[in-house]
């Protein structure tokens, strides 16, 4: 540890990436930085992972959430060292990191959490807790009095590891959201079933450098090469697929959200009589580069 405050931002922040949890600074009022002059008012036409998806690669952390990654080169960059020097706490992106944060801004809604949910993770705040809980779903303010829901094109601020074992992100707080939306959500718009694979979601894939049109042709295409081995051979052209999806992100600075991709076609594997744990064995030694199928 340092003595100097805002190298220990900068510190907590590249191990939060370590670990896989996309980081972003945040001002001394705790807020995500403002845009750069170029992003100013989406000028910029905003970051491929945002709803509006834009070809921004503007190396300031701009768009806030957005601007989240686990890349630790660009996390001390010059342009984020600048950033993290005047910078006045850690940001996170909860989605990116698979995760949901319950925030609870009064000691009533932490008295609420504490009758209502499931105990997990808990990080003291200002003013209440966080509640972090594996899995993501979309984010809402206000869910009732006191309560945010943290996770997908969202951030939030990283006050600390906690204490307690995180758990899966309960149905009490899917139902907070669905009361939430004023049209009832599509079915399996909250967490993904576990019947079916996850989709590949751009929410999630905060550091990928593809469009969602590229990742969605190249599947298709990987899923259909699967498909067309029903015969025999369908566990090492899962692999082989595997392995060119993975190899056309060795670029970005992630997360891509290849657990998705790697879950569909596992599941194409599947579907053409590859027993499930030799089709799991074969994309996932493709996704992480192992020379051979076996
Ligand atoms: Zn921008
Ligand atoms: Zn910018
Ligand atoms: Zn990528």
């Amino acid at each position: 540890m340092t003595s100097d405050p805002r190298a220990a931002l900068l510190n907590a922040a590249l191990n939060l990436a370590k670990h896989g949890v996309p980081v972003l600074p945040l001002s001394a009022r705790k807020r995500p930085m403002a845009n750069c002059p170029t992003c100013k008012n989406g000028a910029c036409g905003e970051r491929p992972n945002m709803l509006a998806a834009g070809p921004c690669h503007c190396p300031q952390p701009c768009h806030a959430w957005a601007a989240a990654t686990t890349n630790p080169t660009l996390i001390s960059s010059p342009p984020w060292a600048r950033t993290w020097a005047r910078a006045g706490g850690v940001g996170y992106h909860p989605g990116g990191a698979g995760l949901t944060v319950v925030d609870l801004d009064t000691e009533a809604a932490v008295a609420w959490a504490r009758a209502t949910l499931p105990a997990t993770r808990r990080v003291a705040t200002t003013r209440g807790e966080h509640w972090i809980y594996t899995g993501t779903t979309r984010s809402a303010n206000s869910v009732r009095p006191g309560v945010d829901i943290k996770s997908r094109m969202q951030y939030a601020r990283w006050l600390g590891p906690g204490i307690g074992t995180m758990t899966p992100l309960p149905d009490a707080v899917l139902r907070l959201l669905d009361k939430e939306e004023t049209n009832p959500p599509p079915r399996g718009a909250g967490l993904v079933s576990s019947t079916a694979p996850a989709r590949w979601d751009r929410t999630v894939a905060t550091g990928c450098r593809h469009t969602t049109r590229y990742i969605a042709t190249g599947l298709e295409r990987g899923l259909a090469m699967i498909r067309e081995r029903h015969e025999q051979g369908a566990g090492s052209r899962a692999f082989g697929v595997a392995q060119f999806i993975a190899r056309q992100h060795t670029a970005c600075p992630g997360p891509c959200g290849l657990d998705a991709i790697a879950a569909q076609l596992i599941n194409a594997a599947m579907a053409v009589g590859v027993p499930e744990p030799y089709a799991a064995r074969a994309v996932h030694r493709g996704m992480n580069g192992t020379e051979h199928a076996a």
